[in-house]
């Protein structure tokens, strides 16, 4: 997709700060942290969002997550928790129109993240 922001990080057309990529999917930092360590976990291949996916891509994507999240938690021991949030559409506060995962770790009660 020629105009989105993803794709162009995928391709590497836009700078982005790498936490994990094979063939199928990218991870990468949040330019905004919501807390320190806020990473995006994004399919390479096009699709806006969950209602877009087929059954492999899910299972690709999505099969990614307990091991991104370990290791996300493992580079930091404050990390005590962590929220997996995917929004799909605008009325749920999609903004960015190539699906993407965001892993939010969390620190304590008092941390950044609503
Ligand atoms: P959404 O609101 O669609 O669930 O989340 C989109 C996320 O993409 C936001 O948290 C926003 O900060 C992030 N974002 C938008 N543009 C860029 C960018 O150019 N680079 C990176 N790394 N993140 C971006
Ligand atoms: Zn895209």
């Amino acid at each position: 997709m020629d105009d989105c922001i993803f794709c162009k990080i995928i391709n590497g057309e836009i700078p982005s700060i790498t936490v994990y990529e094979d063939k199928q999917v990218k991870a990468f930092l949040d330019i905004s942290q919501g807390t320190p360590g806020h990473t995006l976990l994004v399919p390479k291949k096009h699709v806006p969002d969950i209602f877009a996916y087929n059954q492999q891509l899910a299972e690709t994507v999505f099969a990614r997550l307990p091991k991104l999240a370990r290791a996300i938690k493992k580079s930091n021991p404050a990390i005590k928790g962590m929220n997996i949030v995917n929004n799909n559409g605008e009325i749920a506060y999609q903004s960015v129109f190539h699906s993407h995962i965001h892993l939010i770790p969390r620190y304590s009660e008092n941390d950044d993240f609503q």
